[in-house]
């Protein structure tokens, strides 16, 4: 008898879990799919991401409702339109046997006729998002008043997007004598409020945090200057050049921003956040599931969840607020029975979260190297030499050979792969060739140069601030970024800050004249940098050396680009070219033109683009919300968006 056997499951189940090559229930299946097989029960069942709940839930589900009758018996409402589908597909695989099954997902942002349609052709089981579940129940296009089993998938994440509300209401129009599973991730006060609500004398469940996939995660966190940070990201990147990875910012706005400059730096990326269009959204994570796009930059609501195999990286490009997030984030990868990498990019303050997580995942972190730009080089050279081992040769160019064989004549075989090396591989090093270290070691993350400005402010605690909250204010009102303001010390009644001297001007201008609920705050240099101590070390990496140190020199190719385009006459020379390498050089990304050119090209050397696919990539993520950079508005209502909790997406 099978493992899964043993746990009650039917025939016609075990065809299905044999087809999709489970051998072994995982714990939360091994405890909760007995426990709902047997008897009519509410449940709390405590599990981390990839822990297989999917299943749990499903196959006791399945095994009890009824798939002669018609009426709608099993109700599953989870956070996001992709959860909802991704559990909608799961479902159907499983109940692929279960001859007449119909299981209907209903989410916002789709013809709601259509669904209304599939629903009315006798759907047993409904996935749901709540939003869209509470509109169709009021426009009685669903019934739920006969459902037996209601499941509360990712609880945490559902009532963290706002849904306790919808999800009430959708509730009340359902029996009370149904059966509640609620499955969670964590178990915040809302959470077991809830489970206390709308639950009778529920079994609980925990399952150590053992996720499917972290035997095979491996946890590396890279320690750099805060401002360092996208350059770090681009390094790790290169260094990786196959790499398909998912990278998380905090921020929706980070999001985006992070998105644009790689694509403007001529990798393979999108954005996927909530302010794009579901259509939008859609189109990204085709083209991510398809390979197109090697980077997806995501916030964490919009990524919750993925199942896309084969992610061979997880980088955290900033950790969430919350630490338990990381758990969520890094079961993106690893899935499957696959190996993935799990990175942070930290700065000194996020050291400690570094060591907080660790006791979460159970795991240690390895603290890496920033690789140099020679390590970089010679991944490069040696990727592109695969590369060319494994080409398929293209036979349309036999007719041209004659008249190529004589332009080269001369040469030997050696000089001719140095020189096809040379041509695709000159300005990736010349770019590389100069660039800094980048990896600042524990003892030596003051903030380093005299570029730093220290301003005095005249609100405080006694204003209800803290740190995070002026730190955030402060961006809002200013419109700089996380990294461009740092060292915020709140007192009772001010504050400090500081920023790079170059925000100085911005700063002082800003403040002027400037009044918060009637009162003026003003803001003054400090003479105090708020540097503290410094080592020796640190004074030399400091201004003084000159050489690299803006944010925007470390950008690909260098300024010769812009000769190269001139050159080549046309954008879409460029496209097939192997010089889109060298999109985005320094300042020219703010001078020229249209960007359209620029944007969503695969890279030449993308491991991927192979597939003639970078000419899709493109059009894809320009459909996908990309609307140029966002320029700094000026426009912002003062004192707006500084209150209250900031929602994750
Ligand atoms: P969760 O909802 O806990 O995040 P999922 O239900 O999405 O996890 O499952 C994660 C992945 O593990 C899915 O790809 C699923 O098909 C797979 N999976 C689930 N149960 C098993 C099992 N017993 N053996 C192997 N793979 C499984
Ligand atoms: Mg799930």
């Amino acid at each position: 008898m099978s493992k899964f056997a043993e746990l009650g499951l039917e025939e016609n189940l075990l065809k299905a879990i044999e087809d999709m090559g489970f051998t072994t229930p995982s714990d939360v299946q091994e405890k909760a799919i007995p426990v709902l097989l047997e008897k009519d029960t509410d449940m709390v069942s405590l599990a981390q991401t990839g822990t297989g709940k999917t299943a749990a839930f499903g196959f006791p589900m399945l095994q009890k409702i009824d798939i002669g009758s018609r009426t709608t018996q099993g109700l599953i409402l989870s956070p996001t339109r992709e959860l909802c589908l991704q559990i909608t597909n799961e479902i159907k695989n499983y109940g692929k046997y279960c001859k007449g099954l119909n299981v209907v997902a209903v989410y916002g942002g789709a013809s709601i006729t259509d669904q209304a349609r599939d629903i009315k052709k006798g759907a047993q089981i409904i996935v749901a998002t709540p939003g869209r579940m509470k509109d169709m129940i009021g426009r009685r296009m669903i019934d739920i008043s006969k459902i037996e089993y209601c499941v509360l998938d990712e609880a945490d994440e559902m009532l963290n997007m706002g849904f306790y509300e919808d999800i009430t209401e959708i509730l009340s129009y359902s029996p009370d004598d149904k059966s509640t599973w609620l499955f969670s991730a964590t178990m915040p006060r809302e959470v077991s409020n809830i489970a206390k609500k709308f639950m009778h004398d529920p079994v609980e469940i925990t399952v150590g945090g053992k996720n499917m996939g972290a035997e095979n995660v491996s946890h590396e966190y890279y320690l750099v200057n805060a401002r360092d940070r996208y350059n770090a990201l681009k390094r790790l990147a290169d260094a990786n050049p196959s790499i398909f990875s998912v990278i998380f910012c905090r921020t929706k706005r980070d999001t985006q921003k992070v998105a644009e400059l790689l694509i403007e730096d001529g990798y393979s990326a999108a954005a996927l956040h909530g302010d794009l269009s579901q259509n939008q959204r859609d189109l990204v994570m085709k083209s991510f599931r398809n390979r197109q796009i090697q980077m997806l930059v995501a916030t964490d609501v919009a990524a919750r969840g993925i199942d896309v195999d084969d992610i061979t990286h997880v980088i955290n490009y900033q950790l969430s607020d919350e630490i338990e997030t990381y758990t969520h984030r890094s079961g993106r990868t690893g899935r499957a029975g696959k190996t993935g990498i799990s990175i942070v990019i930290a700065s000194k303050s996020e050291s400690r979260k570094i060591h907080a997580i660790e006791k979460i995942i159970q795991k240690k972190f390895i603290l890496k190297e920033v690789p140099s730009g020679m390590e970089i080089c010679e991944v490069q050279l040696f990727h592109l030499a695969n590369k060319i081992k494994q080409t398929e040769i293209n036979h349309d160019i036999d007719a041209y050979l004659p008249n190529i064989n004589e332009v080269l004549e001369e040469f030997s075989k050696e000089e001719l792969i140095k020189k096809v090396f040379s041509v695709e591989f000159t300005r990736f090093y010349n770019y590389y060739k100069k660039a800094k270290d980048l990896n600042v070691s524990a003892g030596d993350m003051s903030e380093g140069s005299k570029d730093t400005v220290r301003y005095f402010i005249n609100i405080g605690g006694k204003d209800d601030f803290d740190w995070m909250s002026l730190k955030d204010f402060l961006k809002e009102m200013l419109h700089l970024d996380q990294d461009d303001l740092y060292k915020v010390d709140v007192k009772e009644s001010f504050s400090f800050f500081n920023t790079d001297t170059k925000h100085q001007e911005l700063v002082m201008d800003f403040f002027k004249d400037f009044e918060l609920e009637g009162r003026r705050v003003s803001v003054e240099i400090s003479k105090d940098t708020g540097r503290g101590k410094r080592s020796g070390r640190d004074r030399d990496r400091g201004g003084s050396r000159g050489g690299f140190k803006s944010r925007g020199g470390e950008r690909r190719g260098g300024g010769d680009r812009r000769d190269d385009r001139r050159s080549s006459g046309g954008g879409d020379d460029r496209r097939g070219g192997s010089d889109r390498r060298s999109s985005g050089g320094g300042d020219d990304r703010r001078s020229s033109g249209s960007g359209d050119d620029r944007r969503g090209g695969g890279r030449s050397d993308g491991g991927r683009s192979d597939r003639g696919s970078s000419d899709r990539g493109r059009s894809d993520s320009g459909n996908s919300g990309f609307k140029g950079r966002s320029r700094r508005s000026s426009d912002k209502p003062a004192g707006s968006g500084t209150g209250g909790r900031r929602r994750r997406d």
